[in-house]
């Protein structure tokens, strides 16, 4: 008998999706199970998932113990899987069972596979011979050993379905039933690679080492936009492939995946799995269970694919690895970026940490020597990183209600006189940040949150960015009730669109915004449609900074440099640096090159002169001066705590408490700030309150932050959510 296999009626310990917070006892069913296994066991009146995580504990009279019902036709959970999860469930501070659901969040994981009906080449020649007929059995024998669906092959040959048909009832063509859970098609490692460059070759070099040896390393891949970064990492995925390995590409943004799965097709030869909230509930099952089987080679995806069952993932590549969007903020409160470190070192996999503008944390660790650092100084061919100027503000005199400065207008217009392109930046969705009433002074917020609504003036609504909830724009305040005095104050990149308009009458404007797009497919056409020329101005928030490909486009104006900085986010310096030298990297990337000019009202701030100079180590060593001074990440750790309750005394009351009973964090050394009102106060009706703790690098902080919270009882109605290496304060 087999290590870790129990025999039927054995006690087994099941890990199981429901927030109970501990593991189950049951017995093995007919013909045993491994540790592993995906399960379904009873549970009162219901069946629920579970994994065997080991044998049972039988401190439960054993007569009572009711049996697994079923082991589920999916490939087990590996030890180094089962492992990460219990890593992660320690790092967040979270309950095992939300880790199993975060592991297996696609339906009917137990199902017995489902069916569709596919064609392929028969073996009979059909009595008459169309041109249609013809169109058909070419794309089967163009596509030897594939099948189609009837769509797709209709499509292929551009005949009605009915031509299909036609054929399968005289043989030529067959009809047959065949799983949807596919493999997906193999991917070859030898097909499109590119030559590279000196520096692009070493780079590649380093990273094939790492996979080559089969073991865990984290290497940083540093290189302005442009210069290759995708090309390299796509060499290392190809090593990976070759080791017969699985590889994992994270990218921060949805709207990106459509064009990096096309350099793929182009570089493999085939598509990979793809997993992200756009997908069929159809295709995750799919990409799970090949996942697990092997059957999916390479998954493109977003952070939750960290958490997919891979059968031996030898690389994980994190795009743009200082992108906040790694971050989860609700729910299980993770970085992907970080899980992805220690994922890959549970299964000796190798991870790359691919952006222009690392993360101050990345970039420490790679100067401490915990990472590699692979740079790649130049971008790719002949095309320049672009000039980068400041326009003073102070100096422009604008009208009140204008934001385009005249020197930014003179260099749009000879842009667009040019043919070329210009993006003008503005982070801030919809119209009007600020809807101000002018009789009462009041401005209108959101009911439920301590939030401004924010006009968008093309969905004709009034919107709160933390709920989501919309109203009609109003056309009398909602205080005072006086008609005709409601005014829009500030500017979203609609209104900025007018200003362009009204500016440049001429010029076709395409604004490029999350809220204004239906579907993933409607951003990529768009972007799609820009990249080939069809518009000449770009308004656009910071969707459009994350590794577009626009060849024609030459200036970038930034309409408001400053906006990031006015936070007290201990981030702020860092996070506007990477937007504005991102942005900036979107200008002439082919062959005219680009510039990039950044409207400020303070140009000798620190941050403002950096992005400016461009002189980027010396940035990072300032940044990484000051946390250490002040002790925070990535010199210092840090959680944030936040409780909400329905009224404002519960939620300070437990606040208090705690701060009042912080013995186990000062055992440690540790500190603790608040309780104060939470930076937005109100979401969702819920009131909010935050604490912050702070500990020395090394300081046992989550078994300190258990022995915290754990002994109190929540009130009815409140919940308190723990923050490891928050992000965000909001
Ligand atoms: P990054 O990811 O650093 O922004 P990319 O990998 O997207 O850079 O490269 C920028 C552009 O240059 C892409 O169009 C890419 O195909 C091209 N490119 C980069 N390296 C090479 C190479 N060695 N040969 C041909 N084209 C390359
Ligand atoms: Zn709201």
């Amino acid at each position: 008998m087999s290590a870790g296999f129990h025999a039927a009626g054995e006690l087994v310990a099941v890990l199981t999706t429901e927030p109970l917070d501990r593991l189950l006892d049951y017995k093995a069913p007919q013909g045993g199970c491994f540790d592993g296994a995906f399960v379904e066991v009873p549970l009162g009146p219901r069946k629920v998932l579970g994994v065997v995580w080991g044998p049972g504990k039988g401190d439960f009279d054993h007569n009572r113990v009711r049996p697994v019902i079923r082991v589920l036709d999916a490939a087990p959970m590996t030890p180094a899987m089962r492992e990460f999860l219990g890593r992660v469930a320690d790092y967040t501070l979270t309950p095992m069972s939300a880790m199993l659901r975060l592991a297996t969040r696609s339906p009917g994981l137990g199902d017995p596979p489902a069916m569709r009906t596919v064609y392929r080449l028969g073996n009979a020649a059909p009595p008459r011979l169309t041109d249609a007929r013809k169109r058909v059995l070419e794309v089967l024998s163009d596509y030897a050993g594939l099948s189609f669906t009837l769509g797709e092959l209709a499509a292929q040959a551009g005949v009605s379905s009915g031509v299909v048909k036609g054929l399968v009832a005289s043989g030529a063509v067959l009809e047959e039933a065949s799983p949807r859970d596919l493999p997906y098609p193999r991917l070859d490692p030898d097909l499109g690679g590119k030559p590279l460059n000196e520096e692009q070759a070493a780079a590649v070099a380093v990273l094939a080492g790492g996979i080559g040896k089969g073991v865990y390393g984290t290497t940083l891949l540093q290189g302005v936009t442009g210069s290759g970064k995708t090309e390299v990492y796509l060499e290392a995925v190809a090593a990976t492939l070759r080791q017969r390995r699985q590889a994992l590409v994270l990218l921060p943004e949805i709207a990106l995946t459509a064009e990096f799965l096309d350099r793929v097709e182009a570089r493999f030869g085939a598509r990979p799995a793809e997993w992200h909230s756009g997908i069929t509930l159809t295709e995750r099952r799919r990409v799970w269970r090949m996942v697990g089987e092997g059957g999916a080679e390479l998954v493109v995806g977003a952070r939750s694919a960290l958490f997919l069952p891979f059968r031996d993932l030898g690389l994980i590549v994190v795009d743009e690895e200082h992108d906040s969007s790694y971050k989860q903020e609700d729910g299980v409160l993770y970085s992907a970026r970080d899980m992805a470190v220690l994922r890959a070192s549970l299964c000796s996999a190798q991870v790359v940490l691919a952006s222009a503008t690392p993360s101050l944390e990345s970039w420490a660790n790679a100067e401490a020597g915990k990472y590699r650092r692979v740079i790649l100084t130049s971008r790719f061919g002949d095309s320049v990183l672009p000039e980068m100027r400041a326009i003073d503000m102070r100096e422009e005199n604008l009208p009140s209600n204008r934001w385009i400065s005249e020197r930014m207008v003179a260099e749009v217009a000879a842009r667009v006189a040019a043919g070329e392109q210009a993006l003008l930046f503005l982070n801030r969705r919809g119209y009007a940040p600020v809807t101000l009433c002018r009789a009462c002074g009041q401005q209108i917020a959101c009911q439920h949150c301590d939030a401004r609504m924010v006009e968008h003036r093309f969905l004709k609504r009034l919107m709160c960015h933390q709920c989501g909830e919309t109203i009609p724009i109003p056309t009398e305040c909602p205080s005072c009730k006086v008609e005709g005095k409601l005014a829009a104050l500030g500017p979203g990149v609609e209104r900025l669109a007018e200003e362009v308009h009204a500016r440049f009458p001429e010029a076709r404007v395409a604004v490029l915004s999350s809220d204004l797009f239906g579907s993933a497919r409607a951003l990529k056409e768009q972007i799609l449609a820009i990249a080939e020329g069809g518009a000449d101005i770009i308004i656009g928030t910071q969707l459009v900074a994350k590794g577009h490909n626009f060849p024609l486009l030459t200036l970038v104006g930034v309409i408001d440099a400053d906006l990031g900085l006015q936070g007290s986010d201990l981030r702020a310096a860092e996070r506007t640096f990477q937007l504005m030298r991102q942005v900036a990297g979107r200008a002439g990337r082919h062959d005219k090159p680009g510039l990039a000019l950044l409207q400020t009202w303070q140009p000798e701030h620190p941050v403002i002169r950096a992005i400016l100079g461009g002189d980027e180590e010396s940035f990072w060593r300032a940044e990484a001066e000051e946390r250490r001074q002040a002790g925070v990440p990535p010199y210092g750790r840090m959680a944030g705590i936040v409780i909400s309750a329905p009224e404002v005394g519960q939620a300070f009351d437990l606040g208090h408490h705690l701060a009042r009973n912080a013995a186990p964090l000062h055992r440690i050394g540790a500190q603790v700030f608040g309780p104060a009102a939470a930076p937005i106060a109100r979401i969702r009706g819920r009131h909010r309150v935050r604490l912050l703790v702070k500990a020395a690098k090394g300081a046992p902080l989550q078994a300190a932050l258990s022995d915290w919270v754990g002994p109190v009882k929540l009130p009815n109605g409140v919940r308190l959510a723990i923050d490891i290496d928050p992000q965000s304060f909001y």
